[in-house]
């Protein structure tokens, strides 16, 4: 039996979701099907570290963040999620221990001060004095902004799932898809479990795992995986308030409402595509955790998990149609929790809008070609 869409979505984490809610409020009669090889949670959503943060060197990721931290902060009320997704607003501070990247953190503040983004610099001592666990020897100064923090990345795909729903999205989990066949001017989806659908559009929302697919249909875009991998604490009164990353450390430390610290450590390790966690992770986190905040000894580890995040030669997210007409693409390399709400509505708006998309342009594949990459000036 082959089934129909108007739009199918294959990928049901973050981005799908959001793609599918937003598209569903904006085009009410669409058939919009939503696929996902695994379950609930089952990609990098369910391994991820939970933070948000507006404060980036270039004003897209700015824009993109901004929106969507206003989004969560309304998250229960748009998406009739009372329950709220465990918003913890305490703010983020980003350190410097060189004097390249604090000159890096003065200019990225020019840059918030345009987009009324309220980050403020810092001196080491009014770094120590936000967070007493850390060591500030060393420090040349800080970026902090209230408005930034962590949420819950279950509550989030829950309460987007239930949302999307209630707009009569069909969401299928444990339906792998193995091809795409262009068929006229539809898609034939193939899918493993032989439940084929012909789809008007696709949108394909499966992050690093997206060329699989594309090299069905020939095209070839310069996505890979990257191996992440994070541990977390028991449960702890509030010890680091605001999400700590370090720059020195390439780490970003963050405490959750429940009182568990997760911690994401980037470790080199070859690109690819394994979840698992490395024996070697916990005592080369647990170093350049405490090196920073020394404070944190007494805290045991209860796990350490890994995950894949999408890679891109730019470290941003492809967003827009792919040079096949009606297929489009919304992959995040990383910080796809936090600009899924933004996304969501780009897409839905690309997806019927004709011509290029202005906010999704600057995102889109052409890029590769032309070689205007837009990377972000500072990332962990
Ligand atoms: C350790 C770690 C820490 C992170 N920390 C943060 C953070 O603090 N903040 C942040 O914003 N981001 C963070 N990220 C990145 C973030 O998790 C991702 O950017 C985000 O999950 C991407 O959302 P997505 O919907 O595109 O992909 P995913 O959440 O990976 O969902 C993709 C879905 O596609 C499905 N799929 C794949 N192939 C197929 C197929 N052939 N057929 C059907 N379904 C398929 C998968 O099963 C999966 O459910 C982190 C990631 C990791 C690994």
């Amino acid at each position: 039996m082959t089934q129909t869409a108007d739009i199918l979505i294959i990928g049901a984490g973050p981005y799908g979701l959001s793609c599918a809610w937003w598209t569903a409020l904006r085009e009410p009669k669409a058939k919009i099907v939503v696929v996902d090889e695994g379950d609930f949670a089952c990609g990098g959503i369910g391994r991820n570290a939970s933070s948000m943060r507006m404060q980036w060197g270039l004003e897209l990721n700015i824009k993109l963040c901004k929106e969507s931290i206003a989004f969560f902060e309304e998250a229960g009320k748009r998406l009739d999620y009372p329950r709220g997704i465990d918003l913890r607003q305490q703010g983020y501070l980003l350190l410097a221990h060189d004097e390249s990247t604090f000159a890096q953190f003065k200019a990225n503040h020019e840059l918030h001060k345009k987009n009324d983004v309220p980050s403020k610099l810092l001196t080491p001592e009014e770094c120590g004095k936000l967070v007493p666990v850390l060591n500030t020897e060393g420090l040349v100064g800080g970026s902090f902004c209230h408005k930034d923090g962590n949420a819950s990345p279950f509550l989030w795909l829950d309460a987007l799932l239930q949302a999307a729903r209630r707009l009569n999205v069909e969401v299928r989990m444990n339906t792998r898809v193995d091809r795409l066949i262009t068929q006229g001017d539809r898609f034939l989806v193939v899918t493993r479990e032989q439940q084929d659908i012909s789809a008007a559009k696709i949108l394909l929302c499966t992050d690093w795992a997206a060329p699989q697919l594309l090299q069905t249909v020939g095209i070839d875009l310069p996505i890979t995986g990257m191996p992440k991998q994070g541990l977390v604490t028991e449960a702890w009164p509030e010890i680091v308030a605001p999400v700590v990353i370090s720059f020195k450390h390439d780490f970003a430390v963050s405490q959750v409402l429940r009182g568990n610290i997760l911690a994401v450590v980037a470790q080199d390790r070859p690109d690819g595509d394994d979840t698992r966690s490395t024996p070697d992770y916990l005592s080369f986190a647990s170093r350049q955790i405490l090196d920073c905040l020394p404070g944190l000894a007494a805290i045991k580890v209860l796990r350490t998990w890994g995950g894949v995040i999408s890679k891109t030669p730019d470290m941003q997210a492809i967003l827009g149609e792919t040079e096949l007409e009606n297929l489009y693409i919304a992959v995040s390399a990383y910080k796809g929790f936090m600009t899924s709400p933004a996304v969501g509505r780009i897409m839905s708006e690309a997806l019927f809008d004709s011509g290029a998309h202005p906010e999704a342009a600057p995102f889109g594949t052409e890029r590769f070609k032309t070689g205007n990459l837009i990377p972000e000036p500072l990332t962990v």
